[in-house]
C-alpha cells in the first residue's frame, strides 16, 4: 500500500491556497552576505499557503519563527531539503 503525499503549507498545514515560498526572502541576499542565487533556488524555496506567505512578506526566518513558535516542529520535519545555510538562518535547527 502506498499513500500520496497531499502538499500542505510547511508553515500551518493548510492544504488550500499553496504558493511557493522563499525561507528566506530574496531581497535580504545583501544582509545575509549571501548570492542572490543561493537564494533564488530550490534549496531556499518550500510551499506555503497565501495566508502565511502575505503574513511572513519579508521578514527573516529567524523573527518569522519566534512569532509563530507553533510552525516550528513541521518546518524541520517538512524542509530537511534546504541548505545548510538556510536552515541556520531560521535559527531553529540545532
Ligand atoms: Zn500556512
Amino acid at each position: 500500500m502506498s499513500r500520496t503525499k497531499v502538499q500542505a503549507c510547511v508553515y500551518c498545514g493548510s492544504t488550500e491556497d499553496l504558493t511557493i515560498e522563499h525561507v528566506v526572502p530574496l531581497s535580504r541576499w545583501r544582509e545575509f552576505k549571501l548570492r542572490r542565487r543561493v537564494l533564488d533556488n530550490p534549496s531556499n524555496r518550500v510551499i506555503a499557503c497565501h495566508k502565511c506567505n502575505a503574513e511572513k512578506v519579508n521578514m527573516p526566518p529567524a523573527q518569522w519563527f519566534q512569532l509563530h513558535p507553533e510552525y516550528r516542529k513541521r518546518f524541520i520535519h517538512e524542509a530537511r531539503f534546504l541548505s545548510n545555510r538556510v536552515k541556520e538562518l531560521t535559527g531553529i535547527f540545532l
